[in-house]
C-alpha cells in the first residue's frame, strides 16, 4: 500500500500523485495519509463530483498551519543548547485544535503531520467538539535533569503561548511529555498571559484544573476498546495472554486495565529491550521504575529476579519473540512490520490493539487482516486520552471536579460508543471485518459534513 499504491478514482489519484510530489521527503505523514485515503475510496467515489469541486480532500492533507520555532535553553552545565519546537494545527472544522506534545529526538516535520493528521480522525470519532492538532520538539529528555527539563518547557512555552487558548488550540501530553512537563508548561504560561486559563492544556495535576481518570484514560479505553471488539466476535478477554510493547503512559495503563479484566500480561518493553515474567507482569513494580525512578525496565530483575530480560538486538523487537493471544503495541510509529507481522500471525496472534499511533506499518496492518487478525485501529482504540482531555475542558469551563468514577464511566461510554462506529461502518460498507477502514469511514463522514458546511476556508 505505500509507494506503489494506485487508487480507481481519477480525482483520488491525481491528489496523490500532488501529495507525493509536494512531501516527498515525508514518509510518516504520506504513510498516515494513504492509509486513510485507500479506506475512504468507496466513498470519495460515491461523491467524487462535490469533493473535487470543493478541493475535499486536497484540503483534508493541508495543514491549516504549521509553527516551528527556536528553542534556546541553558543546560545545567552553563551552555546554550537549541532545539527546534513544532506546532501543527491540521483541521479545526470540529472545536478548537487539540492533539498532545511529543518531546523526542526523533521530532520532525513528517512526525508532527503524521499525528496531527491521526488525531483529527481520532478527536471526531470521539463524539466531542476537537479539532486535530500536534506539536513537540526534539529536545531529548533522557537524561536531563529536573532542573533542565524545566527550563526547556519555559522556553518552548515562551513561544507556543502565542498560538494556543482554551478556544484556539489545547496542547497535551505524549511521548516524553507527562504531568511534570505539563506542570511546567502550564506554569510558564501562566506567569506570561497573566490568566488562569485552566482549559489552555490537559493533562494537568489534580491540584491545579486536572481531571481524575486523565493518567488511566488512553490504557484503559484501549482495553474497553478491545473488550468491546472481542466481544462482538465472541471472545472473551479473561484468561488471554498479552504482551505489551513500551513501558509508559498508555502502556501502563493498559497492562492495569487488562489484568482487572482478568487478562494475563506477561511481557512488557522500553526501547531497550523486554521483560518476561510468565506469573504475570508485576505492574506496581513497573510503575516504580517508571513513574518514579524513570530508571530502565531491565531492573525489573531486581526486584522480580524469576523474570527474564531480552535485550533488542534485531530488527523485530524483542518483545515480540514472546507468544501472546494479544498484542499491544503502545510505544511508537512503525513497531510492527510486516516481518513482525508474519511473526506474531505464525505465534497464533488474535488481536492486536493499537495503544500507540500508527504503530503497524500499512504492510503489516494489511497483513493482519489478511490472516482475520483483528486490529483495534490507533485512531480508535487509543482515543480514550483525548476524550478524556475533552472532559477535563469541560470541567474547567464550568469550574466542576468531577469523581474518578464519573470520568471512568464516561470514558467507557465513549469508548463503546467509538467501537459502535468502526462497526457500523464496517457493516454498512461491506468491509468484512475491517474496523482500521470503519474508523476511517466513520470519523470522515462527520469531518467532511463540517468542512463543507463552512466552505471554502
Ligand atoms: P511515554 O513517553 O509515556 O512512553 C513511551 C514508551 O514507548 C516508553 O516505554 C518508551 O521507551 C517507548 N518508546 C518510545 N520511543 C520508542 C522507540 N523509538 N522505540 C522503541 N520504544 C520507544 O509515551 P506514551 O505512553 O504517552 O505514548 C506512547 C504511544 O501512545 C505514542 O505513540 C503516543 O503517540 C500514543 N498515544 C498516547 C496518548 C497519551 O494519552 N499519552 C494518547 C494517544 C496515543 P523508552 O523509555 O526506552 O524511550
Amino acid at each position: 500500500m505505500n509507494s506503489m499504491v494506485t487508487f480507481k478514482s481519477s480525482y483520488l489519484q491525481q491528489v496523490i500523485e500532488m501529495a507525493e510530489k509536494k512531501n516527498s521527503n515525508e514518509p510518516e505523514f504520506m504513510q498516515a495519509m494513504k492509509e486513510v485515503l485507500c479506506s475512504l475510496e468507496p466513498l470519495i467515489i460515491k461523491n467524487e463530483e462535490e469533493y473535487k469541486r470543493n478541493s475535499l480532500i486536497e484540503r483534508l492533507i493541508e495543514p491549516e498551519r504549521i509553527i516551528t520555532f527556536r528553542v534556546p535553553w541553558l543546560d545545567d552545565k552553563g551552555q546554550v543548547q537549541v532545539n527546534r519546537g513544532y506546532r501543527v494545527q491540521f483541521n479545526g472544522s470540529i472545536g478548537p485544535y487539540k492533539g498532545g506534545l511529543r518531546f523526542h529526538p526523533s521530532v520532525n516535520q513528517s512526525i508532527m503531520k503524521f499525528l496531527a493528521f491521526e488525531q483529527i480522525f481520532k478527536n471526531a470519532l470521539t463524539g466531542l467538539p476537537i479539532g486535530g492538532g500536534k506539536g513537540g520538539s526534539d529536545f531529548d529528555p533522557k537524561g536531563k535533569s529536573d532542573m533542565e527539563i524545566m527550563k526547556f518547557c519555559q522556553s518552548f512555552m515562551n513561544e507556543l503561548q502565542k498560538h494556543i487558548g482554551q478556544d484556539v488550540d489545547v496542547p497535551a501530553g505524549d511521548i516524553g511529555v507527562g504531568a511534570r512537563e505539563i506542570g511546567y508548561l502550564f506554569g510558564q504560561f501562566r506567569k506570561i498571559r497573566n490568566t488562569y486559563e485552566a482549559g489552555v492544556l490537559t493533562g494537568k495535576g489534580i491540584e491545579y484544573g486536572g481531571s481524575l481518570a486523565r493518567k488511566e484514560a488512553t490504557g484503559y479505553g484501549l482495553m474497553y476498546f478491545m473488550r468491546e471488539m472481542l466481544k462482538a466476535n465472541n471472545i472473551s478477554i479473561s484468561g488471554k495472554k498479552i504482551i505489551i510493547s513500551g513501558s509508559g503512559n498508555v502502556a501502563i495503563y493498559a497492562c492495569e486495565k487488562a489484568q482487572q479484566m482478568g487478562a494475563n500480561v506477561i511481557a512488557m518493553s522500553d526501547s531497550s529491550g523486554c521483560i518476561f515474567d510468565e506469573n504475570g507482569i508485576n505492574l506496581s513494580v513497573i510503575k516504580d521504575l517508571k513513574e518514579v525512578k524513570r530508571a530502565r525496565i531491565k531492573e525489573y530483575l531486581n526486584y522480580v529476579p524469576s523474570a527474564k530480560y531480552f535485550e533488542n538486538i534485531s530488527e523485530i523487537p524483542s518483545v515480540y519473540n514472546i507468544e501472546a493471544d494479544i498484542v499491544l503495541p503502545c510505544a511508537t510509529q512503525n513497531d510492527i512490520t510486516l516481518k513482525t507481522a508474519k511473526l506474531l500471525v505464525e505465534q497464533g496472534v488474535i488481536a492486536v490493539g493499537e495503544g500507540a499511533n500508527m504503530p503497524c506499518t500499512n504492510e503489516a496492518v494489511e497483513y493482519f487482516i489478511e490472516n482475520k487478525v483483528l486490529i483495534a485501529p490507533g485512531k480508535a482504540a487509543n482515543a480514550g486520552g483525548v476524550a478524556t482531555s475533552a472532559l477535563e475542558m469541560s470541567q474547567n469551563s464550568i469550574r466542576d471536579f468531577w469523581t474518578f468514577e464519573e470520568v471512568d464511566r464516561k470514558l467507557e461510554m465513549i469508548m463503546v460508543n467509538i467501537f459502535k462506529q468502526c462497526q457500523n461502518a464496517d457493516e454498512k460498507y461491506n468491509l468484512g471485518i475491517n474496523y482500521v477502514a470503519g474508523a476511517n469511514i466513520a470519523a470522515f463522514e462527520k469531518i467532511s459534513k463540517a468542512m463543507i458546511a463552512q466552505g471554502i476556508i
